[in-house]
């Protein structure tokens, strides 16, 4: 069993929502003491309404659930307890996305969602010794004007944001519609990633590099459906965040023995494993690794080779990459 090597090692997770990491106890607390009504009358209601056929399902829960947040405090208890969560798993490094708009649509500041997440991530690189970058994501179900107006809040807190993002639903919002946001934040001097092939097509992912020019694609499962685009990925090594328990839980397979993992790694592309929207989907990091060893019989090298990934592909300068993959190269040599 690999179990204990996937929790040894030092990792890194590069697509985590920090809205789909809110746990239905923490929902309820807030919710609570900001007087605001759940829908549901108990934890245990709320958890039993996470059955999902498609992506959809999932956002309109996930969009209810943000509702408790109003305030400062309540974006740092929700960032907080998922740097908690990544100290128990080792995870040392974090790239978060948020979703400013699922916020400020609902009369939320902008500068309370980031103040609030800020100032946790801050205080677990201090206190917990976990660092991290944080990606600003646009509603793709929302207009291109929506995001431009996002942009523009975004500019005085500069300096917290590495990379704009694109997530919501998929099907309907090809990436060409964003073509003129992304560019506009490059120029401004963000880093780009954003969602593709969870649901949508190929030609998703394809465009998605050529016309977002993107530093890193998360999901690309369905990049497969495309033999030439493998063979592109695969020369250029433009990292893809893959999240098996999401695409379990969500119906893009239906048994984690056929998760395209094992096709994407053995077609020489630069994957990570990620757990994108872990109070949802069943699962954190950890758990996202041993599902995907024990179905697809990853192998030692395999697990190792993900974990370096998830640095190689991750916005840490060279140096700290060096650093992470001397501490990894040393636990692993030592594991038999
Ligand atoms: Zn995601």
């Amino acid at each position: 069993m690999l179990t204990e090597l996937i929790q040894r090692l030092p990792k890194a997770e590069l697509h985590i929502h920090i809205e789909g990491s809110f746990e239905p106890e923490l929902m309820f607390e807030i919710a609570s003491r900001n007087k605001i009504n759940l829908d549901y009358d108990s934890v245990e209601s709320l958890k039993n309404a996470y059955q999902f056929t498609q992506l959809q399902d999932f956002l309109d829960l996930y969009y209810q659930g943000m509702s408790a947040l109003q305030i400062e405090q309540d974006f740092y208890d929700l960032t907080m307890a998922y740097m908690q969560q990544c100290k128990l798993e080792n995870i040392v490094h974090a790239e978060i996305f948020f979703d400013p708009q699922g916020h400020t649509h609902r009369g939320v500041d902008f500068a309370t969602v980031i103040n609030g997440i800020n100032a946790a991530l801050v205080e677990a690189e201090q206190n917990l010794g976990i660092s991290s970058h944080l990606i600003m994501c646009f509603l793709r179900h929302l207009d291109e004007q929506d995001a431009f107006k996002t942009l523009d809040q975004s500019l005085a807190h500069q300096d917290k944001i590495i990379a704009v993002g694109l997530d919501s639903t998929e099907l309907g919002h090809p990436p060409q519609k964003f073509e003129g946001v992304f560019a506009k934040a490059r120029e401004l001097g963000y880093l780009c990633v954003a969602h593709a092939g969870e649901e949508g097509p190929a030609q998703y992912v394809k465009d998605t590099v050529e016309l977002l020019q993107v530093n890193r694609i998360d999901h690309g499962n369905r990049c497969l459906e495309d033999p030439q685009l493998v063979k592109s990925l695969a020369y250029s090594q433009i990292p893809l965040t893959v999240c098996p328990l999401s695409n379990l839980k969500l119906g893009g397979v239906s048994d984690m023995r056929q998760h395209p993992l094992r096709e994407l790694i053995d077609s020489g592309l630069m994957v990570t494993v990620n757990s994108d929207d872990p109070a949802y989907f069943g699962g954190y990091l950890s758990q996202n690794f041993i599902a995907v060893q024990e179905s697809l019989g990853l192998s030692k090298t395999e697990i190792v080779q993900l974990v370096e990934n998830s640095f190689k592909a991750s916005f840490l300068n060279d140096e700290l990459k060096q650093q992470h993959m001397a501490h990894i190269s040393s636990i692993s040599s030592e594991w038999n």
